[in-house]
């Protein structure tokens, strides 16, 4: 099968009628629409196999996460999906896998109403890059430098499960069955929390996907911001949903949840007098939304317990793992 033919048979679909992409896969350049007043909101992501996959993945699934993980910065920014490109290199035509790549991306894609609008194809070692294009109000997207002291620290969803299945895949950690499928679930099929971040908007100074683990995502947005922060472990311990089903350590679970990654969850501040706000925007959105701390204006990142303790901070390091 030639390159026109796999794009033709796997990645071109029939044009949307009245969506941003006027003109999709195909000609030499896609073309977007963008409303009055709006900006565009752009995020690549890229996947190498062995680095961030490996070769047995079901197709599906990297289909999904490729996506989803982009899809998890335009979150991030409050920005609505419109459309990605995906440049594709591929050591060979494997149709099965093809098919099973197009199933898991479009699932997704069609969820956010995001077109797939053009990109490349070339033999190589396997890898993906998705770029996504989003709109969001001029002016009114969500960055990483706008928390103030006196904002407080919020969290979405659950942390450190897809880390869990990560250690347990590894063979470090054993856990009941049921508690691996589910965090398998969330390493292998993240969700995007677009509807929060769009939510969001207007409410939330800063926001963060947490791609790396919440401690060091969360330090972006302190030095993006100039401040800091006062962050209580034993509140971020409760956003792991492994917890109680599962015998962990004090230690492990803030490993987990502090230093995981993979959750694709929101971190974002906003005005303590918002908070009813917040709230609201979570329920909306379908999500969950914890208080874990607050921004100071002097600067680092302090864990502290339920009781205002200082926590040992080599929960980053991972090292009771090793
Ligand atoms: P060009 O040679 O002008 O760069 P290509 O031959 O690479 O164009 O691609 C032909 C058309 O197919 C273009 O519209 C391009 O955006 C689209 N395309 C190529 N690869 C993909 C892909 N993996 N997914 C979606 N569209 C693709
Ligand atoms: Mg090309």
């Amino acid at each position: 099968m030639g390159e026109f033919d796999l794009i033709r048979q796997f990645f071109q679909r029939p044009a949307v009628p009245g969506a941003a992409v006027a003109l999709g896969v195909g000609d030499d350049c896609a073309l977007l629409d963008l409303a009055p007043g709006m900006q565009l909101a752009v995020s690549s992501d890229m996947l190498v196999e062995g680095r961030h996959f490996l070769s047995t993945v079901d197709a599906a699934l990297l289909g999904h996460k490729a996506l989803a993980v982009n899809l998890s910065d335009l979150a991030a920014c409050g920005a609505r999906p419109l459309a990605f490109t995906l440049a594709l290199s591929l050591p060979s035509v494997d149709e099965a896998w093809l098919a099973g790549l197009a199933q898991g991306l479009f699932a997704l894609a069609d969820a956010h109403g995001c077109q797939l609008m053009g990109g490349d194809t070339t033999r190589g070692p396997l890898n993906l890059c998705i770029t996504v294009f989003g709109e969001v109000p001029r002016g009114g997207a969500l960055l990483r430098s706008g928390a103030r002291a006196g904002d407080e620290l919020w969290v979405s969803g659950t942390l450190g499960d897809a880390r869990l299945a990560l250690e347990v895949f590894r063979g470090r950690l054993s856990v009941p069955e049921a508690v691996f499928a589910a965090a398998r679930a969330r390493m292998e099929q993240p969700t995007p929390r677009v509807a929060l971040g769009l939510a969001l908007r207007g409410i939330a100074t800063s926001a963060i996907d947490i791609s790396d683990g919440l401690a060091g995502d969360l330090g972006h947005v302190l030095r993006a911001s100039g401040v800091g922060a006062t962050l209580d472990a034993d509140a971020v311990a409760g956003t792991l949903a492994a917890r109680g089903a599962v015998a962990l350590d004090a230690a492990m679970q803030r490993s987990l949840t502090l230093a995981g990654g993979d959750d694709y969850e929101l971190a974002f501040t906003a005005p303590a007098d918002r908070s009813a706000d917040v709230e609201a925007a979570a329920r909306a959105a379908g999500v969950v939304v914890t208080r874990i701390g607050r921004i100071e204006a002097e600067p680092g990142l302090r864990v502290v317990d339920a009781q205002g303790h200082p926590v040992d901070q080599r929960f980053a390091s991972f090292d009771h793992f090793g």
